[in-house]
């Protein structure tokens, strides 16, 4: 098989968003599987709207997914000189031509047509046939360039995805190719891309399943070899309808600023589209063993929040605690909250990782330990009551010469909990609230713990 070169091309529109980092992972995941090469490709020829900050939003965008490239970024802006050499070539081949037509007259023929009920074309007036005369040439208005697309025939492919796709040559225009400045026109430029730079599978949104035809006919044109063409279905929302940005999220790196792990999102995206068995639940190793054109999905794929969150909370669980508490600390120090005189940060972490699903949360639940936030005095009033002050002053007491780790406060918890006749939330709850600010907290003996005996005894004897 010939080596598998694939590319990302996106246009700095905008910023990357969920499903354009879709259709650069399966790319990646694709090259990688085979052992080629992924391209990445900067489509910055629409000027107005292509921003420099966008390029950068970008390539943010893909680091963050540590989908590196292995060429590139290539920027189409610089690549002018090139294709106006190819535009050229192909009208001293006759494979394009000049078109003199004006404004006015397209709309006249656009006009004309749509009265007949006719789909709006250009008629080919410029295009040069044997034996037929051309109109002479209209002083002063300089052309532009027009691909001599096939009259008759089909043009078909085998998508990888959507099956065979034919499009009738008849349907098709003569595209322009250059403008009348001489500035060439968005399929040309992905065509000579895609041919200079030895594509061999163009991995994209179905939103191009229009612009294939035209494509595989110029690139037919210039005798470049046909890329295999794979084209992904949408992706929609929870909702059911397009996803857009309603659906809040929907920038890449806003995952990262909601407290999504990279990891997550890749195995997030893999599935979204593409399958493997019922494998929920795969490494990057094993995607880029597995990934193939094969699984991918004819139909529309649908956002799902909650799976998300739930992987989320996963990978979560599953990074070793120095480094669960390595990245709640950066989104803590954004803050302004310093961790060092606080619980150890990865116990705290460790322990309140099963209750929240992205950092975002974590980071929220934990800023209370290292700004010293007190517990709202009607907290205080609802949960610890005058009878259970005397077994909190005695579980202070013993917290002094307890050895320091959780069995060993549980049972010190259940002995005061005996000595003094009381059910466990008379002393929990307290514990919780004054120890945490809130009602709602982890097992109390693992919470006591991972204070630290000296914070745990100071903080508890403020309220005796
Ligand atoms: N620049 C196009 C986009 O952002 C992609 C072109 C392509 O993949 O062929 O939609």
């Amino acid at each position: 098989m010939k080596s598998v070169r694939t590319r990302f091309a996106p246009s700095p529109t905008g910023f990357l968003h969920i499903g354009g980092a879709r259709t650069a992972l399966f790319s990646w995941a694709f090259a990688r599987h085979h052992g080629g090469d992924f391209i990445l490709r900067i489509e910055d020829t629409d000027v107005a709207r292509s921003m420099l900050a966008a390029v950068q939003v970008i390539l943010d965008g893909m680091a963050w997914l540590d989908l590196a490239h292995d060429e590139g970024p290539f920027y189409q802006m610089q690549r002018m000189d090139r294709y106006k050499a190819v535009i050229r070539q192909m009208l001293a081949d006759g494979a394009a031509y000049h078109c003199y037509t004006s404004k006015e007259e397209l709309e006249a023929l656009r006009a004309e047509q749509e009265a007949r009920h006719e789909k709006p074309r250009y008629d080919g007036r410029w295009r040069p046939e044997a034996g037929k005369t051309l109109p002479p040439i209209p002083p002063g208005a300089p052309p532009v360039v027009r691909f001599k697309n096939p009259r008759d025939g089909i043009v078909a492919w085998d998508d990888r995805v959507k099956g065979r796709i034919e499009f009738a040559n008849a349907e098709l225009d003569d595209l322009i190719i250059a403008r009348a400045d001489g500035t060439p026109t968005y399929n040309f430029c992905v065509v000579v891309d895609d041919w200079d730079m030895g594509i061999s599978h163009v991995i994209r949104g179905d939103d191009h399943v229009n612009n294939t035809p035209r494509q595989i006919n110029i690139l037919k044109a210039l005798g470049a070899e046909i890329p295999t063409y794979a084209h992904l279905s949408m992706i929609l929302g929870d909702d059911g309808t397009k996803l857009s940005k309603r659906h809040g999220a929907v920038s890449v790196m806003q995952y990262d600023e909601d407290g999504f792990l990279p990891e997550a999102v890749i195995n997030y995206l893999a599935r979204l589209g593409w399958s493997h068995g019922d494998d929920e639940l795969f490494s990057r190793e094993q995607l880029v063993a597995w990934f193939d054109l094969d699984h991918i999905t004819a139909s529309a794929a649908q956002f799902n929040t909650e799976k998300l969150l739930w992987l989320n909370q996963h990978y979560m669980k599953a990074l070793p605690p120095a480094d669960l508490a390595a990245r709640v600390e950066s989104r803590l120090a954004a803050r302004g909250v310093v961790t060092a005189n606080g619980p150890d940060l990865a116990r705290a972490a460790a322990l309140y990782v099963d209750r929240c699903n992205t950092l975002k949360a974590l980071a929220d639940a934990l800023e209370g330990f290292y700004v010293g936030s007190a517990a709202a005095p009607e907290l205080l009033a609802q949960h610890l009551s005058a009878d259970a002050l005397p077994a909190l002053a005695d579980f202070v007491a013993g917290l002094a010469d307890v050895a320091w780790e959780t069995p060993a406060i549980a049972a010190l918890i259940k002995e005061t909990l005996a000595k003094h006749n009381l059910k466990m939330p008379k002393l929990a709850m307290p514990l919780r609230v004054i120890l945490t600010g809130q009602a709602q907290a982890p097992s109390v003996d693992a919470l006591v713990a991972m204070m630290g005996r000296e914070r745990a005894i100071s903080l508890l004897k403020k309220h005796l």
